[in-house]
């Protein structure tokens, strides 16, 4: 398994048609998976490879951040790996791409097009 993501693991999400999306409310229709995906701060769909944000779980810029590279590197487990990582070594990735490519953030930003969150605003 890969010790951080890098832009050619992004790059790779991207192509292999991974998408992000950002959830400010509670959906309007959710089923009881997404229900209880909903009480984190982010999941990842391997069948709709599908990572999703709940921002209203999220405290800040940087908890935006990790959860972010922590969903995308799930994404790159399921895409790149026969075996799945245990939630420990993903939350790894997540904070050390956090601690040593935190710029890596501005990339997703752009290739996802995410918009602005409140978190980007305050700061
Ligand atoms: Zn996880």
């Amino acid at each position: 398994m890969i010790e951080t993501l890098s832009i050619e693991d992004i790059i790779y999400c991207y192509e292999e048609g991974v998408h992000v999306k950002l959830y400010s409310h509670l959906p309007r229709s959710l089923d009881i998976e997404q229900l209880k995906a909903y009480h984190q701060r982010g999941s990842y769909d391997p069948g709709e490879k599908k990572v999703a944000i709940y921002l209203s779980h999220i405290t800040d810029l940087a908890d935006y951040k990790t959860t972010l590279f922590h969903e995308l590197a799930h994404a790159i487990d399921d895409l790149l790996f026969d075996e799945a990582s245990s939630e420990e070594q993903i939350e790894q990735i997540g904070l050390q791409t956090y601690q040593q490519n935190p710029q890596l953030y501005d990339f997703i930003k752009g290739i996802f097009k995410l918009p602005n969150t409140r978190f980007e605003r305050i700061e």
